[in-house]
């Protein structure tokens, strides 16, 4: 994928984007397997480009992650797509994501649900992802600046919950947080050795299913990896 996508909003750029993303979906998210209808639709929708950093704008709709500054990355479209599809999102949750980056996965989430709550703990990420909020007319998703490890305990509980960063066992604030008949999809482990992990609620207790491997940067915070 060589060509830049340009910032301008000329319409036929925007023909020439919307193309590039149908591509990457095709290829890179529903050729491996990802065959929720919405989540496909939502992809192709959502302008990946205009979230991560110029210096690498013109790999936006390529299949691999993309480093996005404070040693962080957006994930790969595919794991996005894969993470989404195993929250079966129909349209009315409420959904907690961790880890808001660029903003790019909670505007695919908003696309989906009723309301996305994200939390991100590097201030100038959270600031720029509300920006783009704006830009975007999203109006059902707010970012907070915080340690997500502790959830977000004045909007629980939460029908579905989504980590973007790998914790070494399930943090125990969100397994409070989520709705009885909630679940939540949460990267597992240290690097090199990460399960993507899908946990529901048994009882007091909780249920989790493994989903296959996974690659993410750390949760740092009090339920997670030490900063
Ligand atoms: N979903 C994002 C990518 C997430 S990368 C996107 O679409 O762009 C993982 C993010 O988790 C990073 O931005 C990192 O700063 C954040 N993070 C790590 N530990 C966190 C914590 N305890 N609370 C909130 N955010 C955290």
């Amino acid at each position: 994928m060589a060509t830049s996508p340009p910032r301008s909003d000329d319409k036929s750029d925007e023909r020439g984007l919307a193309h590039q993303r149908a591509l990457m979906v095709e290829r890179h998210v529903a050729a491996r397997g990802i065959i929720d209808e919405r989540v496909l639709k939502a992809m192709r929708e959502v302008p990946r480009h205009r979230f991560v950093p110029q210096n690498v704008a013109a790999k936006a709709y390529g299949s691999g992650a993309l480093p996005i500054g404070f040693k962080q990355t957006i994930s790969q479209p595919y794991i996005v797509a894969k993470m989404i599809e195993l929250l079966e999102l129909k349209g009315t949750e409420k959904v907690l994501e961790i880890g808001t980056g660029t903003g790019y996965q909670a505007v695919v989430l908003s696309k989906l649900c009723a309301k996305v709550f994200s939390i991100e703990r590097v201030n100038e990420l959270a600031l720029k992802a509300s920006e783009i909020f704006r830009e975007l007319k999203i109006h059902n998703a707010s970012v907070k600046v915080f340690d997500g490890t502790y959830g977000w305990s004045d909007q629980a509980p939460f029908d579905r919950i989504i980590v973007a960063a790998a914790a070494p066992e399930v943090p125990e604030p969100l397994v409070q947080q989520l709705a009885r008949t909630g679940r939540m999809i949460i990267p597992i482990g240290p690097e090199g050795r990460q399960r993507l992990a899908r946990v529901i609620r048994v009882g007091t207790g909780i249920k989790i299913e493994d989903c296959g491997s996974a690659e993410f940067v750390p949760l740092v915070g009090k339920f997670g990896w030490p900063g």
